[in-house]
């Protein structure tokens, strides 16, 4: 095996675009310090309404290829982050964006959602024996909110996690691995509450969302980690931009294809779900990597 760098981040996410506003401040981050940051993508998010007039004809009802252009414009994302290592779930296509719950996509074959969770873990546990993670980040049960990718996700990362561990498992795919330390992604009320007081206030977006239309948002005191610093952030936002059939940016406010403004979390923060916590008791993380010795 090749010298692997120190520390190694594992994201795990359901469609392209998440991971850059779920944690493009954070993979930044990692990435500048030279930690190893890999993002497994389980889908190319054909299902994913597109927002700029010039590039309707790619929607899945019209020419059906928006999942190679997303698979772009991850790419480039990615140059904006520093991330190399990016990857989709058994390879680009091999499961489809499921749409929204209750779609008749769901039901598709090769659906995401339709999928075998122990099946889809297998591919994701060759690559954790391969990149050996210390910290894994995914979304909590209900994918932050109810999205079934986002849920099968949830489910596949977790799955996988426990067979990479597992000595009888499938020693074809390479040596057992414990991962550390898991979190979810969380974002915690005050801070969101916070946000859409701002966004109001600038007025930059004709309609704005709520609270309700943030995933992951939880009350301040499960909040474990937090992320932060300007420059990455400035990244995470010309990552947010790459993403310009899914996300609208506008200043430190963005818009998803529902046209509702919401706030860009410059910082971004944690819920520590599996493994010791790296920050005395009653404080919040600054590293992900806190605590973690091998
Ligand atoms: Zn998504």
């Amino acid at each position: 095996m090749t010298e692997l760098p120190a520390r190694r981040l594992l994201l795990v996410h359901a469609h392209p675009d998440d991971e850059s506003i779920n944690n493009g401040t954070t993979m930044a981050r990692y990435a500048a310090e030279g930690a190893l940051v890999t993002l497994v993508t389980c889908t190319r998010g054909e299902e994913g309404e597109v927002i700029p007039p010039a590039l309707a004809h790619l929607a899945p009802d019209r020419e059906d290829r928006l999942g190679p252009h997303r698979v772009g414009e991850l790419a480039d994302a990615m140059k904006e982050l520093g991330v190399t290592d990016h990857r989709f779930l058994g390879g680009p296509g091999r499961y489809r964006d499921s749409g929204m719950m209750g779609a008749e996509q769901n039901h598709r074959d090769g659906a995401f959602w339709n999928t075998d969770v122990d099946d889809a873990a297998t591919h994701l546990v060759e690559i954790i024996r391969s990149v050996r993670p210390q910290v894994l980040v995914t979304y909590d049960p209900d994918g932050g909110y109810g999205h079934p990718d986002h849920i099968q996700a949830h489910r596949v990362a977790v799955r996988a996690a426990e067979l990479a561990a597992e000595p009888a498992f499938r020693r074809d795919l390479g040596a057992p691995h414990r991962i550390a330390k898991t979190y979810w992604n969380r974002v915690p009320r005050s801070v969101a509450e916070e946000g859409f007081a701002r966004l109001r206030a600038a007025n930059v977006f004709p309609r704005a969302g709520t609270v309700g239309d943030v995933p992951g948002v939880v009350d301040d005191e499960l909040v474990t980690t937090e992320i932060g610093g300007a420059a990455h952030a400035e990244r995470k936002v010309a990552a947010m931009r790459a993403h310009a059939t899914q996300i609208a940016v506008e200043g430190d406010f963005f818009a998803l294809s529902n046209g509702l403004g919401q706030p860009v979390f410059a910082t971004e923060y944690y819920q520590l779900v599996q493994g010791e916590p790296g920050a005395p008791a009653g404080r919040r993380e600054d590293d992900l990597f806190a605590g973690v010795t091998s």
